[in-house]
């Protein structure tokens, strides 16, 4: 209904075969997957990639318990990396380290993501987690060139997410043993609720059928909230800022609050993230929803847009990039 127009202009624009790269940029926990998933679900999946460095390192590391795999991708890097390691010395980067990226030198993270993006069919990319610092920043103006995709736009995505939204997000998620899906006792909770009467808590049951109501529980090192990862905060802080103070790179601002005295103006009410807090009454949990309001960075009393909402806003900015 809002983005009526910019949806047709876009599934035509891909229809034709055009296709774009876009950098999504912003702090962990900002949701920058889940709105790229959201467009490509409204615009046209099938034309559309979420490219996750994460991801493909994950790939990788998999590659590397298969023997057979694992002498392929020796093969590949010894004729195509470039960089001051040693394939050897690489190979013991990748095995050493454990889930998270940072330490891997950004020439092995181009070769293995232009490996990736040779053996797939040519698509519009969103990429999420590259660039990852300010040293990688200048390979992004040239990244186009290198994957074969010199005629496309490329566009940063940049989200501003306020700290309170990131921490709350993380104290109160909460993750099914059985399946991994993720959910948030505050912000988005399951269909289904227990109450702990020995503990006085309430706790979400998993609605995946295959999981038979399950009790999903916090993830270690989230009850900190924000405190654990302020160095990884700063950071992307600046790199948001350096992205946006680029020339020649069009972008996209997205911001997922609203000033609660400017609210009434810009959105609608559904558009609102609501609250939800509970009350057991010795027989069942009743569940109690209300708008969220929290203070932004600047202290300002705010509302959290849904992701439908800053996805409408991605819809819209696109279209206009890209001079649809
Ligand atoms: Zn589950």
């Amino acid at each position: 209904m809002k983005a009526g127009q910019e949806i047709k202009k876009l599934r035509n624009y891909f229809k034709r075969g055009n296709t774009f790269i876009a950098y999504l940029v912003g702090k962990k926990n900002s949701g920058k997957g889940t709105y790229a998933k959201m467009f490509a679900e409204i615009v046209g999946p099938q034309y559309i990639e979420h490219f996750s460095i994460g991801d493909m390192i994950r790939r990788v590391d998999e590659e590397l318990k298969d023997k057979k795999k694992k002498k392929e991708l020796f093969v590949f890097l010894e004729k195509n990396y470039r960089g001051k390691f040693s394939i050897k010395e690489i190979l013991s980067l990748l095995a050493k380290r454990n889930t998270s990226a940072p330490l891997l030198p950004t020439e092995l993270i181009l070769t293995l993501i232009e490996r990736e993006i040779a053996e797939k069919k040519k698509k519009t990319l969103f990429i999420d987690g590259f660039p990852r610092d300010l040293d990688q920043m200048n390979f992004t103006l040239f990244f186009r060139n290198l994957i074969g995709y010199r005629e496309d736009d490329d566009i940063f995505i940049l989200f501003n997410v306020p700290e309170k939204v990131i921490d709350e997000r993380m104290k109160y998620r909460r993750v099914c043993p059985r399946c991994h899906t993720s959910r948030n006792l505050k912000l988005l909770p399951t269909s289904k609720l227990g109450y702990d009467q020995k503990k006085k808590e309430f706790y979400l049951l998993c609605d995946n059928p295959n999981c038979q109501e399950v009790k999903m529980l916090p993830k270690e090192g989230d009850e900190k909230g924000i405190k654990s990862i302020r160095a990884r905060l700063m950071k992307a802080d600046q790199l948001i800022n350096q992205a946006a103070s680029l020339y020649g790179i069009p972008k996209v601002y997205l911001k997922n609050s609203v000033p609660k005295s400017l609210a009434s103006k810009l959105v609608d009410n559904y558009e609102l993230t609501p609250e939800y807090s509970y009350k057991w009454n010795g027989k069942e949990v009743k569940i109690i929803e209300k708008p969220w309001v929290f203070p932004d960075d600047e202290g300002k009393p705010s509302y959290s847009l849904l992701a439908a909402a800053v996805v409408l806003s991605l819809i819209k900015q696109t279209t206009k990039v890209l001079n649809l």
